[in-house]
């Protein structure tokens, strides 16, 4: 996006049924003023100040990030019967009911 400022952009009230901040320069539609200035800074001048500890996933919104690292909780999906311990595999879950439990179970690819 060379020679781009964001001052050049034309901000157009589409008076639809939403009234929608459009953004020429990329079509970005948001009724949100302060998104577009998210969206521009983003997408347009690489700003992401939230970043993933634990991915390279990056984004200007904290909503974003929160949400976002929901997601890397609700990979782990293998919850122990026994206990509330959670692992994202089930060859974990196996060797913690293994070793805290001493229940073999069975192995299921
Ligand atoms: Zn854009
Ligand atoms: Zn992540
Ligand atoms: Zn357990």
């Amino acid at each position: 996006m060379k020679g781009f400022h964001f001052k050049d952009c034309h901000i157009l009230q589409k008076e639809v049924t939403l009234q929608l901040v459009y953004f020429q320069y990329c079509g970005y539609t948001t009724p949100e003023n302060s998104r577009l200035k998210n969206h521009v800074m983003s997408v347009h001048q690489g700003v992401m100040p939230y970043a993933c500890d634990q991915c390279d996933y990056k984004t200007n919104e904290k909503s974003d990030i929160v949400r976002h690292k929901h997601k890397h909780l609700g990979i782990k999906r293998y919850q122990c019967q026994f206990c509330n311990y959670r692992a994202d595999q089930r060859w974990l879950l196996v060797s913690h009911c293994a070793k805290q439990h001493g229940v073999q179970l069975p192995r299921v690819s």
